[in-house]
């Protein structure tokens, strides 16, 4: 039988071992850092904005398996969206990460590869993990020059 936790876990095996968009960006619009103490996972986020869309997007830091899987699935996910659908994944994968209904299958769809991480809303403290990526990206898009922690 087709067996989705083993998929979701090839997925974030994978990405953890390559990770895509991984470096620094020379002349990014905008850099973000991010910190969370409780893994001890870094990362800094580089992007180039270009008429409202992320033409380009990298990561660069140290972080666990899940924490650097997210990051290249992120980043894979928002190369070429706008600010607007990059604000709207943004929501959908938190609110699909934190709250306890029942998956809407249309919206994980919608995520794609992303949904990869949902098997980690069993574990709360790695979920701090998959979302310090999400949450540099909000600081990067704010210009916000503060690094982010997710304490
Ligand atoms: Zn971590």
């Amino acid at each position: 039988m087709f067996d989705l936790k083993d998929l979701y876990q090839e997925v974030i095996v994978d990405h953890n071992r390559s990770p895509r968009n991984f470096g620094r960006l020379d002349n990014a619009d905008r850099v973000a850092e991010g910190f969370n103490p409780l893994c001890g996972d870094r990362l800094n986020l580089y992007l180039k904005l270009d008429d409202g869309r992320i033409s380009d997007i990298s990561f660069d830091g140290n972080g666990c398996a899940i924490s650097v899987a997210s990051a290249s699935l992120m980043t894979d996910a928002l190369k070429g969206k706008t600010l607007g659908e990059a604000e709207t994944m943004f929501n959908d994968f938190h609110q699909l990460l934190t709250d306890d209904k029942p998956h809407d299958i249309q919206r994980v769809e919608h995520l794609g590869k992303l949904a990869a991480l949902l098997g980690v809303k069993h574990y709360p403290t790695r979920v701090k993990c998959a979302t310090l990526c999400w949450h540099t990206l909000h600081s990067a898009l704010e210009d916000n020059k503060t690094p982010v922690s997710t304490e």
